[in-house]
């Protein structure tokens, strides 16, 4: 029997509940599993720094993985419509299942496969595994897509659930003799030219086997508080499971039963469940979005804000917000954490765009490009669309007069300033009622502390009230030429 090939991206790094993997593998013909690393992603937005050292980890697990069952992963690099079609006349494979994109570069891929597929001859089999709900099923009563959240997600909660996950095959059968591969060293992806990555090591254990320990975790430990404590980067209540999710090293689908297994078993924990559920139905969103508008990450969804006079450009102001310095300890904190861990709480991510976009009134997208190239998690929906939720020109955004206000935010979610000390510890020994706003703290305070303002920790950088002004009023404006 002539085998088949199975394309691997970097959104499918699981065996558990992956649709292409298990029905290739049901298929009865040797399966050659392939990854093609296109370091062209053809625009700007080919992966960051941290999404390239998370890759190289998990393609390195995964590999083992397939091994485990009696398979390998053939690694190449290229184009890979011309790949697969290499590789197809290599080995005799007459079919290639994989799994659908969503992204304006995944779906370009898949275009020039189906091409490639009728040109050569070759069966294209595609399924679904990223996704609770496939955005082109989910419509307004006019046919028009969501942009606004609450009436989306209702949408999806009336559909059909989504169905049990499969279980990982226990074997994939392969070819007698596997094709040549290349190594996941090859693909360069460590950092370079320093290796800045001890911080991303020691909080991460990329991979399927340390998506499912995080997600037993979560359930066990923190989905009971998660409602109440989801919003407390001091508390870290959240499943921290994003960049798993994001290379697809566990599926929704999984996540989303097990909630449900969960709330079953114990009625107490249906708030927190939903409310986690809710939170995978954001992601949904963003990818309902993406769909649509394929152009979310470079293009306001308001076209008003076109014309936006934002401020932009690599500039002192830029990279004070980028490493932490600019004189507001939540913002600071966050930017931090990114920066050393790859990854920043929700909460935190929100008071640091808002800060940015309003405040500072610069671009969103030198914004969305800085975390898209810290981010471990760094998604082309959720990244773009959030960003576009802080600046005001997205769908559901923020309402432009929504502006965080990073002591109050502080004050309310860091209460003891547990988060600000553990990442901006040159403020570890400030008491709380000034840990958030130190420049208020009485000279006495500030030196017993161990802070001189402007020395050992930046004064803010902004008048707060003046920033304040002048984002209403650029805003404003925007408003009136609606
Ligand atoms: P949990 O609270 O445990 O939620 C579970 C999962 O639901 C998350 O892992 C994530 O997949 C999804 N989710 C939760 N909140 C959101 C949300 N608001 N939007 C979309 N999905 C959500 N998330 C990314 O995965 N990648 C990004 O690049 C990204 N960029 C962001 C940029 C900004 C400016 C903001 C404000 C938010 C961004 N988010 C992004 C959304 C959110 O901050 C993260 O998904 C969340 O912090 C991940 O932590 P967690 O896994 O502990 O989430």
């Amino acid at each position: 029997m002539s085998s088949c090939l199975l394309l691997i991206t970097d959104t499918t790094l699981r065996l558990a509940d992956h649709p292409a993997l298990v029905r290739a593998g049901e298929s009865g013909a040797p399966v050659i599993p392939l990854y093609v690393h296109d370091d062209d992603g053809g625009d700007d937005w080919t992966l960051g720094g941290a999404a390239r050292w998370w890759l190289g980890r998990s393609l390195a697990v995964f590999q083992d993985a397939l091994e485990g069952i009696g398979s390998r992963l053939i690694i190449r690099k290229g184009d890979a419509a011309a790949e697969v079609a290499a590789l197809a006349a290599e080995t005799g494979a007459e079919t290639l299942f994989l799994t659908r994109s969503y992204d304006r570069h995944g779906r370009a891929r898949e275009a020039a496969l189906k091409r490639m597929a009728a040109a050569e001859g070759l069966t294209l089999k595609r399924y679904g595994g990223h996704l609770l709900f496939e955005p082109d099923t989910i419509a307004t009563q006019k046919g028009d897509p969501y942009t606004v959240f609450s009436p989306f997600w209702r949408a999806c909660l009336k559909e059909k659930p989504p169905k049990p996950p499969l279980d990982a095959p226990k074997a994939l059968a392969g070819p007698v003799t596997w094709p040549d591969s290349l190594t996941v060293a090859d693909l360069d992806l460590a950092p370079k030219p320093v290796d800045w990555a001890a911080g991303l090591r020691g909080t991460w254990t990329p991979g399927e086997g340390g998506a499912l320990a995080r997600a037993d975790a979560f359930i066990v430990d923190s989905l009971a508080s998660y409602k109440k404590h989801r919003d407390r980067p001091d508390l870290a209540h959240t499943s921290a499971l994003s960049p798993h999710i994001r290379f697809g090293e566990i599926s929704t689908r999984t996540l989303w039963h097990r909630a449900q297994e969960a709330m079953l078993r114990n009625e107490s924990l249906e708030a927190s469940a939903e409310h986690f559920t809710r939170e995978l139905g954001w992601r949904e969103f963003s990818y309902h979005l993406l769909y649509h508008f394929p152009d979310l990450a470079d293009a306001p969804l308001r076209t008003n804000f076109t014309a936006f006079p934002w401020r932009q450009g690599q500039s002192a102001e830029l990279t004070a917000w980028q490493k932490g310095r600019t004189g507001f300890p939540i913002i600071d904190a966050g930017m931090r954490q990114l920066w050393r861990t790859g990854w920043m709480h929700n909460r935190v991510r929100m008071i640091v765009a808002s800060f940015l976009v309003k405040e500072l009134l610069w671009h969103w997208r030198d914004g969305e490009a800085w975390f898209w190239d810290t981010l471990v998690d760094a998604d082309p929906a959720s990244n773009a669309a959030s960003w576009q939720w802080a600046a005001g020109c997205g769908a559901d955004a923020a309402p432009y007069f929504r502006i965080f206000n990073p002591i109050l935010q502080g004050e309310k979610f860091d209460p003891e300033g547990a988060y600000v000390r553990t990442y901006v510890p040159e403020l570890a020994h400030m008491p709380p009622e000034f840990i958030h706003k130190p420049w208020e703290a009485p000279a006495l305070v500030l030196s017993a502390a161990g802070v001189t303002l402007g020395d050992t920790y930046p004064a803010p950088m902004v008048d707060r009230k003046q920033a304040r002004d002048r984002a209403l009023k650029a805003f404003e404006e925007v408003k009136t030429a609606q």
